[in-house]
């Protein structure tokens, strides 16, 4: 694929124009830190800029109100996304369930949600771990049973990613224990004000504020009209939103702006009277992850542009792509230094002065909090597996 053409090269030049003019520069500037508490009021005020702009849902086609661009174009737009740190897209329900419904959902469901997902009026999380089922997810046990024209649902969910802040979320459900446990999962759609719904924070060593939950649902009525797909075959749908979200979390646009910023940092760090950049170990560590960074680069490229689907290779893109990434967040961590060990925040707050170069006030959160990408989207150990039997053929 040549994404070197003229027109390529005009529409790449349009985007990143847009960007600089447009993205406020308080809220490019707390991306840029890798700060890991973007409020929602700035998530939402700059999900307004995009809708006037029509590209708050670039992966969308036209009919749903998406700017309708090939592969090409959504690729390089994505690319100068992360680049001018612009905060990440709403995920869940743009790209997860949004694409999800557009392949599963009624007519009715389309119309009702996904305007209001393009629009920013609804925040949506996901509800799919449990306190027993993470990797093993089809072992889920949180209950629905019918009763008339609504599901009963009982049981809890775990990690929820930015529940606090949601409207919605997207639930996998028991509606049938009989058989294979894959079998008898059921897709709901519940909205987060429904009685009975229950949200506690899970609190992170990294220090970055509250992220994860955990969700209980005591007697939550939910419409069967809110039901994705058909009873008891949820796990279809899951095996199609899972794909998506392997494929997403590379985030390899995402690692290439986060190294820029490590090669500005190390520019202007003084090391051993001389810059940080310069010294031989550092440089070469440098070098070494951005090699790595662009060789997933190319399994990106090849996976998305080569012709064939992407199935189970999309499993070697997430594992080395949040390897590579973790890599990156680790030489920043290193290059901060002894600015990294403290809480900044609360440092601040005693004597009123920033403590260290503003790349370090967020460094050792974000590198802690990265963790989590090995861990999310499944396991890179359950990546491996993968690989192992679908893409290597081995058997053990
Ligand atoms: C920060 C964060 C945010 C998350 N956000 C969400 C969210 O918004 N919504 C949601 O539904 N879930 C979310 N998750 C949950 C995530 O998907 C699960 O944590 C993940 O699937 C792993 O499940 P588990 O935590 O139960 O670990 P387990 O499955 O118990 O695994 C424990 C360890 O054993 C390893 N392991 C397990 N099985 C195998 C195997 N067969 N072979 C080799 N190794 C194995 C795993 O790799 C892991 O290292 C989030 C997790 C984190 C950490």
């Amino acid at each position: 694929m040549n994404l070197d053409t003229p027109e390529l090269r005009a529409f790449r030049q349009e985007v990143r124009d847009f960007f600089a003019r447009e993205l406020p520069e308080d809220i490019r500037g707390k991306v840029a830190e890798d700060r890991m508490d973007l409020p929602k009021e700035d998530q939402r005020r700059w999900h307004d800029i995009l809708v006037k702009k029509n590209w708050a849902v670039p992966s969308w086609p036209v009919e749903w109100g998406g700017p309708g661009w090939d592969d090409a174009r959504q690729y390089i737009y994505e690319r100068e996304y992360a680049l001018a740190d612009a905060p990440r897209h709403m995920s869940y329900g743009i790209n997860l369930l949004g694409k999800s419904m557009m392949k599963f959902g009624t007519e009715a469901q389309k119309t009702r949600f996904l305007t209001r997902i393009r629009n920013g009026d609804d925040f949506w999380c996901q509800g799919f771990s449990e306190p027993n089922a993470g990797s093993d997810l089809a072992s889920l046990q949180c209950k629905a049973v019918r009763e008339g024209e609504h599901y009963v649902v009982n049981g809890s969910k775990m990690w929820t990613s930015e529940g606090h802040v949601a409207d919605w979320i997207f639930c996998l459900v028991r509606t049938d224990g009989s058989g294979k446990k894959q079998f008898g999962i059921t897709f709901l759609l519940i909205d987060m004000k429904s009685p009975g719904v229950e949200m506690q924070p899970i609190w992170t060593y990294d220090g970055g504020g509250r992220e994860v939950n955990q969700t209980f649902f005591t007697d939550v009525r939910v419409p069967v009209e809110n039901r994705l797909g058909d009873e008891n075959q949820g796990w279809n749908i899951v095996k199609y939103l899972l794909g998506i979200e392997r494929f997403g979390t590379a985030e390899v646009s995402r690692s290439l702006a986060m190294l820029a910023r490590l090669k500005r940092f190390a520019a202007g760090a003084r090391h051993r009277g001389g810059r940080l950049i310069d010294d031989p170990a550092f440089s070469r560590k440098i070098a070494e992850v951005e090699i790595e960074l662009r060789a997933v680069e190319l399994t990106e490229m090849r996976l998305l542009f080569g012709g064939a689907p992407a199935g189970a290779e999309a499993s070697l893109l997430k594992l080395r792509g949040t390897e590579v990434q973790g890599r990156i967040l680790e030489l920043l961590y290193d290059a901060v230094g002894s600015h990294a060990q403290v809480r900044i925040g609360d440092l601040e707050a005693a004597k009123g002065v920033p403590a260290g170069p503003n790349q370090a006030r967020h460094a050792g959160t974000a590198f802690f909090n990265y963790r989590k990408t090995l861990i999310y989207a499944g396991s890179n150990e359950i990546q491996r597996n993968i690989i192992a039997k679908a893409v290597l053929g081995l058997r053990g």
